[in-house]
């Protein structure tokens, strides 16, 4: 019986948080170290001058598999969390496009057909045809492939895998996949665009990705009130609630490792901490590489991420206004009228993009009690390829270059006189503050290899030791963290069964 075993989890991202919540339900006795002052991640919060940021996500998706999480803890999750639909979802911005400037996208499938009817006339049946698969698709994900352990390739040919695998389409891109279905590239943006989410790109990016689609229309997005963080709090009360200790501003320089086995960490400043098992929520590259100190215990050495697809950084605005900008939604997304040189930009020949797709959010569209009253909140995010070297000069002219840009494509000719509270971020912020490799924002990115050979969540070279969150299966965002966290709960308790947990004892 594994309770009332000692659990040291490296890092408090969502992940890390997940798994202390479910292992400390379940009875073990689990410590949490964190490096920051804070807890959350990449999920964090600052605030200033009267406006709270939340720092990275800001888009809840997978309602469903949120929900799945809270209903395992025996938890009522509006109890926890006072979600808030939006309607819009988003509006999208097509600088260039004389008829077509501005739509909406509801998450309601009459109004968005009738949007994507005047792209490409006749699409709707084409839509519901491709949603229907998609959400087809997706369930069989679920039910088959999100929240299995993988433990080596040889798993792809198991036969239940090979059956239902070859419906999801998994050796096809993104891109050729859609251009199967679709002719114009307005209808094509808007399906692709959330691949920017798993840091991949529509040419390198497995159509079984398309679930996506199903996701952004069937269940529409959400924001909690009060801001993203309030997802990090409710998941510190599960842990309090369940005994949980959790250390703040304590970096791990090392995890100690014994005839192959993890017995424990030392921190930064020398102290040793046993234990039985050791989850690394910490980015893999910086487990394996930094804090697995000897080279025959790495799974994944150097080398391994030499080759390695980055997920993109960004380059980050967090502002406070001075006044309102009715016209802007809560989520607004400005479309790079050259996609593919976009692209080009963020993978395969890095520099700082030239005509940037670029992200608009202003959380106080929903939620007021976020900024002073009447004065809004943008947070502002250009996706950069990761490993890029930004000198202070480039990163002013780029600043520069991003808001006049939004003065115009947006509507804003006053934003810069506006601007009350001003913050940059950036990739090298990303390596400081998360131990990000080459300062990546999210991770590996979703590509075809990486995503049906992304790293296990357990050592192949030491026993005992596991990894959490973004860099393992399945992947990158909150909700995929919180299965990953499902699945190394899964490991602990000797759980081999693929499918979602009904329970925390199977
Ligand atoms: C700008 C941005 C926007 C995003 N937008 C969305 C979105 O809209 N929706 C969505 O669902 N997802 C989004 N994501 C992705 C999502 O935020 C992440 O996938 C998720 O939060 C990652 O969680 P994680 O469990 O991997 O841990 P992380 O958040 O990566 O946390 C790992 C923790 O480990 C700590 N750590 C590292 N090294 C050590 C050490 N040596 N000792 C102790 N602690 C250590 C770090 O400080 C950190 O707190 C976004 C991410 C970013 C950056």
């Amino acid at each position: 019986m594994n309770q009332n075993k000692k659990v040291i989890i490296i890092g408090a991202g969502i992940g890390g948080l997940g798994t202390a919540a479910l292992l400390s339900k379940r009875g073990y006795d689990v410590t949490v170290i964190e490096k920051n002052e804070s807890i959350g991640g990449r999920a964090n919060i600052f605030t200033a001058e009267g406006y709270t940021f939340d720092m990275g996500p800001s888009w809840y998706l997978m309602p469903d598999v949120f929900e799945h999480f809270y209903d395992l803890m025996k938890e009522d999750i509006n109890e926890h969390l006072n979600l808030v639909k939006l309607g819009p979802s988003y509006k999208v911005f097509f600088p260039g496009d004389p008829d077509y400037p501005v739509v909406n996208i509801h998450s309601d499938l009459d109004k968005d057909l009738e949007t994507l009817e005047q792209f490409e006339p006749g699409v709707s049946d084409k839509i519901k045809k491709y949603l229907k698969i998609s959400g087809e698709q997706y369930k069989l994900a679920k039910k088959s492939f999100m929240y299995r352990n993988y433990d080596s390739v040889l798993d792809f040919f198991k036969w239940d895998i090979m059956k239902e695998g070859r419906r999801m389409n998994p050796l096809q891109t993104m891109e050729k996949y859609l251009n199967k279905w679709f002719k114009d590239d307005r209808v094509k943006k808007i399906l692709e665009y959330t691949l920017v989410f798993l840091g991949s790109e529509p040419k390198k990016t497995p159509a079984l990705y398309n679930i996506m689609n199903f996701i952004d229309f069937h269940y529409g997005v959400y924001y909690p009130k009060g801001g993203i963080y309030t997802i990090i709090e409710s998941l510190k009360k599960m842990n309090d609630k369940h005994g949980t200790k959790i250390m703040t501003d304590t970096g791990v320089s090392e995890i100690l490792v014994e005839n192959k086995t993890a017995v424990g960490v030392r921190l930064e400043g020398g102290k040793v901490i046993n234990a039985d098992y050791v989850i690394s929520n910490a980015d893999l590259h910086f487990t394996e590489t930094k804090l697995i100190k000897e080279s025959k215990h790495q799974t994944f050495p150097q080398k391994y991420w030499n080759k390695a697809v980055m997920g993109p950084s960004a380059f980050i605005m967090y502002l406070g206004l001075d006044r309102e900008v009715p016209h802007l939604t809560h989520h607004n997304l400005r479309f790079a009228q050259n996609w593919k040189d976009n692209f080009k930009e963020l993978f395969d020949e890095p520099s700082l993009p030239k005509d940037p797709s670029y992200y608009v959010c202003k959380p106080t569209h929903t939620d007021t009690n976020i900024a002073p009253e009447g004065k809004d909140i943008l947070f502002m995010l250009v996706p950069i390829a990761a490993g890029m070297t930004v000198t202070d000069e480039m990163k002013k002219q780029y600043r520069d270059k991003v808001i006049n840009m939004m003065k115009k494509d947006l509507n804003l000719p006053d934003l810069e006189e506006s601007i009350v509270y001003e913050r940059s971020y950036w990739g090298d912020d990303f390596g400081r503050d998360y131990n990000a490799y080459k300062g990546t924002a999210l991770g590996m990115a979703h590509t075809l290899k990486q995503t049906l050979l992304r790293p296990g969540n357990k050592s192949k070279k030491v026993k005992n030791l596991y990894y959490v969150g973004a860099g393992t299966n399945p992947g990158i965002g909150m909700p995929i963290c919180l299965i990953s966290a499902e699945l190394a709960y899964k490991r602990l308790e000797n759980i081999t069964h693929p499918h979602p947990l009904t329970d925390l004892d199977g």
